[in-house]
Formats: C-alpha cells, structure tokens, sequence
C-alpha cells in the first residue's frame, strides 16, 4: 500500500516537474529505444519496422509531440522485460503493474489500457468455470503475472493442471490449434483479436483485471514517464482524442453501452466458486469455534486471493451487517476490516445509495434470488461516485435457510466514461455536439418502422448554409466553425424535444421532425412554418471575432412516409430538394417533387444506355462543312451523335452534359478524337481533300484531365494524321480555371502543331487581358450573335468587334450558325473570311463532304 502510495506520489512530482522544466528542447531529438514483443492489436511492428497496435500507435503520437526519435527492438516478453529492467531499453509497453515488478522497474501512473486475462479454448471444449480446468495443459506465457496468478488460484482450488510456459501468446494459441496444450491465457485484447485464426473461442473463465502501462528501468528515464502521463491524462479526457480514435481503430470497438454478456456469465462463475469456497470457510467459522491449522491454511491462502483480486467481495448477514470485506472494499471505505465489520451501508454511502443497495440486497436475502445489477455508489458526504457491475447471491445453512448473503462488485466507472466517451465520438458532432449522420440515420430508421405502420407523418429538412465556402476560403476555418457553431445554436433553439437535429459535415444540416399531422396538407403547411422559421432565424446576421457576418441557408424537404422510403431515398429527396431551393437563388425553401425524381430517374436511365452504348461504339459523326468567302470548302466540324437502339438519332446537346456530370466524357472524347483522327488520314490521301482541317469539340473535364495532351498525341500517333490538319474547339467555361496550367497545355499542343479554336465566342467571360495570352488561333463567333445581326444593331456591333479583336490579335475569326444569304453577305461586308451554318450544308455522314462541289458554290436562298 506504502509503496503504492509512493509510486503514485513520485510520478504526480514527476508529472509536475515535466510540465515546469522540459529536459529536451524541442528541436532537440531524443532517442528513445523500445522493446517490442509482438501482441497484436496492443503493440507490434508493422511491415515497415515501425511501432503498431494500440501502445505503438499512442507511443508514435506522443514521440511526435515530444520530439522523440523512437527505435523499435524486437525481443519475446521475457527477454523485453530483462532488457527494460537492466536500461537496454527505454521503454516497454503492455507491462501490467504488480508490486514485484514495481521493485525493479518505474511505472507512470495513467494506465494507457485496461485489460483482463481470459481462458482460450477448442471449441468443442466447454470451460464454464475454474474448476473445469482440472487436469487440463494450459498455455501461460512464461513470466507473465497470469502464470503466477493461476497457479495460486489453481492451488486455493485443490485443482491440478499443467501451466505449460510459452515464449510468446501467439505460441501458446498455437499449442492448443496443434492440440499440445488444451487452453491458453491470454490478456482479452490479444485473444478476442486473435482467437480466430487459431479456431479458438472465449471461455467465460476470465480474472485478474489489470492496468497496463508503459515501464522503464528503475530511476532512469522520469521525464519519459512524466510526458506519457501528460499525454495519456489529456487524452482520456477528451472524447476526440487521438486516444480514443486509436482504441476504437484497432478494437473495432462499437460503443455498447450494455455490459458484454460474457461479463456477466464471467462473475456469475467467480461469485459462485467463491460463495463456495469463502461461504463455506465463514459459515464453518461461525459453526465451530476451534480452527483447524488446515483450515486456518485454507482459510489464510483464500484471503490472500480475495485481497489480491481486483473486485469487491463481501458478506452481509441478514440484518445487513458487513460480516467480511476483502482489501478492496476496505480500500474504498477507508477503514480496515475490523472497523468495516457490523457496520451497514448508511454508515458508508449517502442516503439514496443505502435505500438502493438494501432493496438489491432484500431481494436477495428475503426472496432467495440472484441479483444481477449496476449499482452506482455515491460517497457520504456525496463527493465521490462509482459505477459497480455487482453480482449478489444468497448464502445458505445446510437447511437451506438463508443466512447472509455475498456479493461481488467490479468497478466499471472508468469503463462507462469510456463507453461514453466513445459513444459521443461515434455518434456526436464533435464541433458542434449535434448527433452525426451515423445517429441521424439510425434515429430515420427507426422513424420510418415506426411511420410505415401509417400512425404519424415525418419531415426530414436538408439544411445547407449558402456561400459557406467562401467565408472558409476568405476568412478562414476557424471563423468557419464558429459559424457553424453558431448555427448548431439557433438550430437547437428552434426545435422541439422529440426532433433529431443532426449534422452531417461541412455546412449540412439535417432536421428529422416527428409527429406531424396524417394529412399531407397540413403536414406540409407545418413543415413549411418550420422551415420558414429557421430560415429567418439564420439569416439574423452573425457576429463573429467582432465583426458582422451575414449568411442564409436553403432547405430542402422531404416528407415520410412516402412509397419505398428508405433511409437512403428519403435522405436523397431531401438533398436533391435542397439542391432545387439553390437553383431558385438560393435563401429558399423547397419541398421534394416527383417531377424532379421523374427526372433524375430518367438521368439515371439515360446514363446507363450511354455506358451500353459506349461499350457497343453506337456513337457516329456528322460533319458539318465550313467555307471561306467564296464558298470554296475549307474545312468541317466534326459533331457526335448518339445511334440509341430505340430513340434513333441523339443530337449531343441531350447526352454531352449527362457524359461531363458522369465523366463518361474521357472515353468518349477519346473515341471521337480517334474517329476524327481516321477520317483526317482518309482525306489526306484523297488530293480534293487533303486540304481540309477537321474541328472537334472538347469538353472542359475532357480538356483538364492529366492525361487529354497524351490521348490527342495518341490519336494522331496511331492513326498518322498530320497535326496541323486538326483544330480543337474549346469554350470560354474552360478558360476560367487555373490560366497558367491552361496556358500550358494549350501551348504543349500548339508545339506539335495542333490548332487551337475558342468556341461560342461572346457567351462567356473572357477577358481580354489573358485572352491575348492564350496561344489561339481562332475565334468562332457563336451563334445568337449571327442569327440577330441583322435585326438587332448590338449584336453586329458585337460581332464587328470580334473581327476586330480578331485581327489585333491575329487570329481567324468563323461566323457559326449562318442561315441566310443576307447574314452570309453582311458578314463578308464586316471582313469575316469563314463560315458554318445551314446556308451552306446542315451536318451529316461524311460522303456531304467527300461529294461536295468543286466549284465555288453559290448557295440560294
Ligand atoms: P457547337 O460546337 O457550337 O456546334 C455547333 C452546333 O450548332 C451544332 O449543333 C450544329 O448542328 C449547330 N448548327 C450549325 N449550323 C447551324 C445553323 O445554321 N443554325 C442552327 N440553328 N444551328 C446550327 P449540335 O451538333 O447539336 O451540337 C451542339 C453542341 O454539342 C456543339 O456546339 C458542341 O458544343 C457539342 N458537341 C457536339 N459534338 C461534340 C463532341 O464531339 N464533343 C463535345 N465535347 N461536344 C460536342
Ligand atoms: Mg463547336
Ligand atoms: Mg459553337
């Protein structure tokens, strides 16, 4: 207890000296060698050499704050423990404290895990208590403080049984998968992660709760230990800490906040072995006055057992007088054994504790049962709690009349912080403390069992703060998320007890409201009243860091149930609704429509005939001719269309922007460069035609991929058409992305000779500073500006200063979309030396363009 005492004194010293004086600087490195035997998930070596599993991870973290250069040393548990305790090494983690290793080697005091050891068996054997491992080889791992803990409970049992050492755990499951041992003990953590692979399974034979630390050579190394505190203290007490992420990576632990049932069967089997034993001992005390010297052996090696265990045993007679309490419950009342026996549990516990332990207890005494509970036990004067896991069984004569009974309390108050902390990180926001997508979703399923059975309507309202990126991108994210903070709070304030208000991530929000009226109306009319409400309460200007910052959100909404609700659909509704509120300008509110499902479900079918079709290479292309002012043919554009099994002939402009949104575009975009590619190789052997250049169309995804220079050099590389023949159409939406990386790829393809045309010139943006930078060589003129030009005196202005700017800039300019002779003749008034249009030819197959006249034509309109 002394030493206890001392070491916990020595390490808060420590603790403290490590937070006053650091004796490494930061930009100093220390090498800090630790021993590594491999225990998976608590500590192994990765592929790489480096430190994994739980410690190793934790010891990574805290070696990269620390600035500690960590050199992993791979030994088998023994050998690790003999290197750390003669300084060989610096550190060796998974170490359980006991006061005998305490002697030779430093503990810090923040257990960096907590863990049991645990019986492993075949499964076809069934250990269900100590006692069933009589006679049975049992793989122990050499030196280990479970080695020595079951050969004293073995012993206090009367029971034989072969401890057969085993270098490593990983050895000791072997044994029993090569059936030379029946059983292994292992610490939980190794076992359940392992047991599998050797075909092993948990008994429910499990004891000796431990605290695992990391532990070091006697008097050396304090400020390791006073930083791994440091670190470890912080965490745990935070629920998003690295600590809690790192537990819950390797356990693959779910948050239950129930205790696993194998605990319970574990200290049921515990009580129960030891009512019999220690009832037996106390009753036979009580019984006859004289003490054997066997019985006073057995009765002296059964207390050195319940005092060592981790757990709270003690016997209550029937009035409810404390009759035996082990070290631990004296521990807690502070009093020794003779003070605690005949007191009851007012004289320990606040009043509300005593009244619920005396009804557990009465069930047990008056009514003869096995009381299985959590009891939360608050001190005296209320200042302290803890959480106990208590088994309670009645104790009786050779009558079977009850005479007292016993019970056996494990604290598990670290093990519900825990749990807790884990719960809030796997289901809490941590930002904002709202429940995440993952309880949002759960709390929808059940919404939607519940509302399937036509009792109650429901609203989920996808909230999305608008232009949230820009304040992130301007501001910073710290603003950002206080922001969102700010958001979460007039969220919370405007719902109601029943409603789940979640957050999704970034700047999403979603609201489940429950318990609205069956009738669609008004269900809708009251969703829309909220939905209002919290529109007008975001766009209340916020203050953040002083300043006044405005911001709005659009809602979308989706009612349920509605046909086929599932969680997945009703969230999508919503989201798609919400994506309607933006398009409507945004600061809106929109409930979910079936036209636009109608829509995206025709998008969807759309999208998968465009995959078939690309696999079947149904796409052709038309081309369309293009003159200079004589009609002599110049050149065409080639345009893609779609050959769709039922629906004929597709003009792009109904499945292009499908393949952009869905990427289908870059096998696309290839296979048409190909084709263009191939046809130019056709016409280059053909005198009429080998003149000609061929335009084709790139879409910007296409145009910004990594690869696209590779793919147009490919095509011209395979197929052997001659560069300069061809002419990529790009618009202005491409221009406005990154201009250096633009400018660069254009000029890469410039270099091999590619011409280069901006397509739909007018529509867009560009500006004429960086138009002058781009290497162009032609500008097509779009359209709407030739189809007015003669009607509306602004568009020929604008189409004379295309011209303009054409020649300043010394690029070709095409009239596109010429119908008419007088369009044709205005424009040659204007300079205009190239054009398209129906006037001329519409597009189509290619033998338009193979049999086109020789002679100039005269087109007549
Ligand atoms: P664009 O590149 O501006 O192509 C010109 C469009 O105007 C073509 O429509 C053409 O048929 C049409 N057109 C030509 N002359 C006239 C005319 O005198 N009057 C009228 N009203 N229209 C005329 P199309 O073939 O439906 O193509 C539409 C758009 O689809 C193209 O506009 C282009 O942006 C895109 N597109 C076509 N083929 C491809 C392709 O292979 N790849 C990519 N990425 N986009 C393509
Ligand atoms: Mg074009
Ligand atoms: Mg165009």
């Amino acid at each position: 207890m002394m030493r206890l005492l001392t070491r916990h004194l020595i390490a808060l010293l420590l603790f403290t000296v490590g937070f006053t004086v650091t004796p490494y600087s930061s930009a100093q490195s220390r090498a800090v060698s630790v021993g590594v035997y491999a225990n998976e998930p608590k500590i192994l070596l990765d592929q790489e050499g480096k430190l994994s599993g739980i410690l190793g991870e934790l010891l990574n973290e805290i070696a990269r704050q620390e600035n500690w250069q960590l050199q992993p040393r791979p030994c088998e548990w023994q050998q690790c423990l003999e290197l750390a305790q003669s300084g060989e090494i610096d550190l060796m983690p998974d170490v359980a404290y006991n006061d005998s290793r305490a002697e030779v080697l430093d503990f810090h005091t923040v257990p960096s895990l907590v863990s049991w050891s645990q019986v492993y068996s075949n499964e076809n054997l069934q250990l269900r208590s100590v006692l069933d491992l009589k006679d049975l080889r049992i793989a122990v791992l050499q030196g280990s403080v479970q080695e020595d803990y079951l050969r004293g409970l073995l012993d206090s049992f009367d029971l034989k049984a072969q401890l057969i050492g085993a270098p490593s755990l990983q050895q000791g499951f072997a044994l029993v998968a090569d059936g030379h041992a029946d059983a292994v003990v292992a610490n939980q953590r190794f076992g359940d992660f392992h047991a599998p692979s050797y075909r092993l399974q948990s008994s429910s034979i499990m004891f000796q709760p431990a605290q695992l630390f990391y532990a070091t050579r006697k008097g050396q190394n304090a400020d390791l230990l006073a930083a791994i505190d440091q670190h470890l203290a912080n965490w745990q007490n935070s629920p998003s800490s690295v600590y809690y992420q790192t537990l819950l990576r390797w356990g693959g632990e779910r948050p239950r906040l129930l205790i696993p049932t194998v605990v319970w069967w574990g200290l049921t089997t515990l009580v129960l072995l030891l009512i019999a034993a220690l009832g037996g001992a106390w009753l036979l005390r009580r019984q006859v006055h004289e003490k054997t010297r066997h019985l006073q052996a057995g009765e002296a090696r059964l207390n050195t057992i319940l005092d060592s265990v981790e757990a709270y045993i003690y016997i209550k007679d029937v009035q409810l007088r404390y009759q035996y309490a082990n070290r631990k419950v004296c521990e807690l009342f502070g009093q020794n054994l003779e003070q605690v026996i005949g007191k009851t549990d007012e004289q320990f516990f606040d009043i509300d504790t005593a009244t619920n332990l005396y009804d557990n207890d009465n069930r047990v005494l008056t009514l003869g049962e096995r009381v299985q509970t959590e009891e939360i036990n608050r001190s005296l004067d209320g200042n302290t709690q803890h959480a106990f896991l208590s088994v309670k069984l009645p104790l009786r004569d050779d009558h079977g009349k009850i005479y007292a009974l016993c019970g056996i309390s494990t604290d598990i108050t670290e093990h519900k912080k825990n749990l807790e902390k884990i719960n809030q990180l796997a289901f809490y926001d941590p930002l904002t403390g709202l429940p995440n997508r993952r309880l949002l979703l759960d709390r929808l399923q059940q919404a939607l069992a519940k509302h399937a059975r036509g009792l109650q309507q429901g609203a989920l309202l996808f909230i999305d703060l608008d232009n949230f990126k820009d304040l992130n991108d301007t501001l910073g994210h710290d603003m950002g998320d206080q922001l969102l903070q700010q958001v979460a709070e007039r969220l919370s304030s405007h719902v109601r007890a029943q409603d789940t208000l979640s957050r999704l991530g970034g700047d999403e929000f979603v609201l489940m409201l429950e318990g609205l009226s069956l009738k669609p109306e008004q269900a809708g009319q009251q969703v829309e009243h909220a939905g209002n409400k919290i529109i007008k309460a975001l766009a209340v200007p916020y203050t953040l860091q002083g300043r006044s910052y405005i911001s709005t959100a659009s809602i979308g909404i989706a009612l349920f149930p509605m046909e086929d609700s599932t969680v997945d659909e009703v969230l999508k509704r919503a989201d798609m609704a919400m994506y309607q509120a933006k398009a409507a300008g945004r600061n809106a509110l929109r409930f979910f429509d079936p036209a636009m499902q109608a829509e995206v479900s025709a998008r969807a079918s759309l999208e998968s005939d465009l995959r078939q079709s690309l696999d079947q290479h149904d796409f052709i292309l038309h081309y369309q001719p293009q003159v200079d002012a004589h009609g002599q043919l110049v050149g065409a554009e080639a345009l893609v269309r779609w050959q769709h099994p039922i629906r004929g002939l597709v003009p792009p402009g109904e499945f292009i922007p499908l393949a952009e949104s869905t990427g289908l575009i870059l096998p696309l975009g290839r296979l048409i460069l190909r084709a263009a590619c191939q046809q130019l190789v056709v016409w280059a052997n053909d005198p009429q035609l080998a003149h000609l250049t061929l335009a084709v169309n790139v879409s910007a995804r296409q145009f910004h991929h990594p690869d696209f220079i590779e793919d147009v050099l490919a095509a011209l590389a395979e197929s052997g058409a001659k560069p300069e023949r061809l002419e990529l159409e790009l618009t202005e939406s491409q221009l406005v992305e990154d201009v250096e990386t633009l400018i660069d790829k254009m000029s890469q393809l410039k270099a091999r000779g590619v011409h280069l045309a901006l397509d739909d010139f007018g529509t867009g943006y560009s500006s004429l500073n960086y138009l002058k930078r781009l290497p162009l060589d032609k500008l097509k003129i779009d359209q709407s500006f030739v189809r007015d030009l003669l009607e509306h005196p602004s568009d020929a202005a604008i189409v004379r200063t295309i011209l303009a700017l054409g020649a300043n800039l010394n690029l070709s300019v095409t009239a596109e979309g010429v119908e008419t002779q007088a369009q044709y003749e205005a424009l040659q008034g204007m300079g205009c030396k190239r054009f398209q249009g129906y006037l001329f030819a519409k597009p189509g197959p290619v033998q338009n363009i193979e049999h086109w006249p020789s002679a100039p034509l005269q087109p007549s309109q």
